[in-house]
């Protein structure tokens, strides 16, 4: 990434032209976040829509639109991590970017994409560090396309799945503010592709279930485990690794074959991408024994064929990377 491409560790840089009073001091770093700018931001959030409501009210909006250049926003689906894997309409839109609010997810070179002068803030967690709560991020991304720029905000994977579009796109329904949205290929997707996996095979599966094993914020969250065990569809879940056992033992409770297969894809579609196999029935006992990067748990007997396939028992065990994009699929 060229120098001036670096992402900024603070919001001063462009809080400052922006808001004035409000930019003043705010040259912070990451961890100081959570104190005095979450008011502020929480400030600048009512003063925005007390400004849309007054405009709107004094039915301005045409006199302001040609005063002020209209910004918009594109939520953006970054894909599963290779840069290979984005649309054409999203390389476009990041190329047209004045600023990128990215999250923790986006894979390595995909910022690179957006033109050096673009501005480039993180708004999800890093090594240790706290996301901004959305409500936040929703008042930022809505700040910047008031202020008449073109704001891509670039999500991993698909926007619209497990992405918090929703709650991002009714925040700027209710200011008036135009958004767009571009897919990208989701986690279970690029994931299914880079290990070879089909998730729906004639006669084995024939449904695929996106789902999450994680509560909103921290909530305990007890899936309906009856409806998911269907020993003829596939499951792929979202932000299962810290519940994995739980999974085993809710979907084994409810009647799926403890020999059901189970694939946990960690870093799917990045160089460092790792396979970890094991069975229902040991992940209730074991839980998954994928490290720290994202991971997807793929479940069900379509995966049973291909692991088969090559001749290897289930077992819990590490296949590395070494098929990854463009090489050898047949990984054991
Ligand atoms: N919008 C994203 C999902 C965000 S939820 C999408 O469509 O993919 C975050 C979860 O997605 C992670 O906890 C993990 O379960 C999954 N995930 C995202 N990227 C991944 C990747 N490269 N490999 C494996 N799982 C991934």
């Amino acid at each position: 990434m060229p120098a001036s491409a670096k992402p900024r560790e603070g919001f001063g840089p462009f809080l400052g032209p922006l808001f004035g009073p409000f930019g003043g001091g705010l040259s912070m770093g990451w961890p100081k976040l959570a104190g005095g700018l979450a008011v502020r931001l929480a400030r600048m959030g009512r003063e925005l829509r007390a400004a849309v409501t007054s405009r709107r009210a004094a039915g301005r909006d045409a006199d302001v639109a040609t005063r002020r250049p209209a910004g918009s926003v594109t939520l953006v689906g970054a894909g599963p991590g290779d840069p290979d894997l984005l649309t054409v309409a999203a390389v476009k839109a990041l190329a047209a970017a004045d600023v990128v609010l990215y999250d923790h997810l986006v894979g390595d070179g995909i910022l690179d994409l957006a033109p050096a002068k673009a501005e480039r803030i993180c708004v999800g967690k890093r090594s240790g560090r706290h996301s901004l709560p959305q409500e936040e991020i929703n008042t930022l991304i809505a700040a910047q396309a008031l202020a008449g720029r073109r704001v891509v905000r670039l999500k991993g994977g698909d926007p619209m799945v497990f992405g918090r579009a929703g709650e991002e796109i009714d925040h700027l329904d209710a200011l008036g503010i135009p958004v767009r949205v571009i897919p990208g290929i989701t986690a279970a997707l690029g994931c299914a592709a880079s290990t070879g996996l089909s998730l729906t095979r004639r006669g084995v599966s024939r449904a695929v279930t996106f789902v999450t094993a994680h509560g909103r914020d921290g909530e305990r969250f007890e899936p309906d485990w009856a409806r998911l065990a269907d020993p003829q569809g596939t499951l792929a879940i979202y932000m299962g690794r810290e519940q994995a056992r739980a999974v085993g033992q809710g979907l084994t409770g409810a009647g799926l074959c403890a020999e059901t297969p189970v694939l946990a894809v960690e870093n799917g579609c990045r160089p460092d991408e790792r396979h970890h196999w094991t069975t229902l029935g040991a992940m209730a006992a074991d839980g998954v024994a994928a490290g720290k990067g994202p991971t997807l748990l793929l479940v069900g007997e379509a995966l049973r064929q291909r692991r088969q396939g090559s001749g290897a028992a289930y077992a819990v065990d590490d296949l590395g990377a070494g098929h990854h994009r463009g090489q050898r699929l047949d990984h054991d």
